[in-house]
């Protein structure tokens, strides 16, 4: 009889539907939906680089997030841009790797997800969107347009109710977006290479992590949460939400959600936007999961090491632009890095080994006073 009401509250506290209500209250204590302190912030402290490059480039992943395997050559040019058919050393471009069959889902899919959502398996790049009784669509702004990856034309930068990151740098009053400790973060895994981080990184960071890679790598998930890293969401597969509807945004979030929650047990509370495409429309559902935007004041490009047409970014420009940043900065910040490749790591352990030997860094909750999780459901894993 007490293993049965143990189960049975073991499934209670695990049931999306329980989740949904807790994330319920804790929005609706929130007081979310005030879009009227957005600030512009036009002197946000991007790297020397930000200034010069197309700024649709915030965040761009250095790889297919669904495929990490593959070279990054078919995927970095930026919306528009005429392919460069000869590199700048004259030689000809290297040949896209074939696509190496990636390892199948993993983790098992659980049985309050089934009982929930009606599906078996988990989904693939495109998630299908399942209804959230928490989710009011009265919350989401109708005015602002969907716009896609550096096609900002549609959006008013003046319009303090749109406040698009991706097209104007506009920070809302709940983004976080710096750190009184200049600390590092990492997206798009887990992947196999966010072990060598782990094995290396002599302080605590915070991991944005993809859906689609956790069911593949979940004891490398777990594994970084017992290293005592904080890990956030950054979506289900890597979709630019701007572009999307407001069901697909929502069918990104609670999928990436429920691999998290599948995993280790929590709901997390910080969320960081695949190439920093958020606007005043993806913040209301962000907010309405109880969740939070995260995003930067420096991009370390460790994306364009593996960018067959940007030939000119070596490690060494990212360590002397954060060396720069750190003494004009104050030695506050907070940088942008990935752990999808076994390069963006290594020069993700020089900084952390080299650049900020012997400075304390901070978690994005320490950053901020915040709690690590909306919530954690112990003995769940
Ligand atoms: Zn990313």
């Amino acid at each position: 009889m007490r293993r049965l009401i143990t189960l049975i509250l073991l499934f209670i506290l695990n049931s999306p539907l329980s989740s949904s209500h807790i994330i319920s209250k804790l929005s609706s204590k929130l007081n979310l939906g005030n879009n009227n302190n957005n600030i512009i912030n036009s002197n946000l402290n991007l790297s020397p680089y930000a200034h010069q490059q197309d700024q649709s480039l915030h965040g761009r992943p250095l790889v297919d997030p669904l495929n990490p395997f593959v070279t990054a050559t078919a995927h970095t040019q930026p919306p528009g841009s005429t392919p460069t058919s000869t590199p700048a050393n004259g030689n000809p471009p290297s040949q896209p790797q074939q696509p190496i069959l990636l390892p199948l889902p993993s983790l098992k899919f659980p049985k309050w997800l089934t009982d929930f959502t009606g599906l078996t398996e988990w989904p693939g790049m495109d998630p299908p969107y399942i209804p959230l009784d928490f989710i009011n669509f009265n919350n989401i702004p109708p005015h602002i347009p969907i716009h896609q990856q550096g096609q900002c034309s549609g959006l008013n930068n003046g319009d303090l109710s749109q406040c698009s990151f991706d097209c104007f740098n506009c920070v809302s009053f709940d983004d976080v977006y710096t750190c009184p400790k200049l600390s590092q973060t990492f997206d798009d895994g887990p992947s196999p290479y966010t072990l060598k981080l782990l094995d290396n990184l002599k302080t605590k960071s915070t991991f944005f992590t993809l859906g689609v890679q956790i069911i593949r790598y979940p004891e490398i998930y777990r594994k970084t949460v017992e290293k005592g890293h904080i890990m956030g969401s950054h979506t289900w597969s890597h979709k630019f939400l701007p572009g999307l509807s407001n069901e697909q945004i929502i069918a990104q979030l609670e999928w990436s959600i429920w691999a998290m929650n599948a995993t280790n047990g929590h709901l997390p509370k910080w969320f960081r936007p695949p190439y920093g495409g958020i606007d005043n429309r993806i913040r209301s559902i962000i907010r309405q999961f109880g969740m939070q935007a995260v995003l930067w004041d420096f991009d370390t490009f460790d994306w364009k090491l593996l960018d067959a047409t940007n030939y000119n970014h070596k490690p060494q420009d990212i360590y002397s632009n954060l060396n720069q940043f750190k003494i004009n900065n104050g030695g506050k910040g907070l940088i942008l890095e990935h752990d999808a490749v076994i390069n963006t790591v290594d020069i993700g352990i020089e900084i952390n080994h080299k650049i900020l030997q012997n400075e304390i860094q901070f978690t994005v909750p320490q950053c901020v006073g915040g709690i690590d999780y909306i919530k954690k459901f112990e003995g769940m894993k």
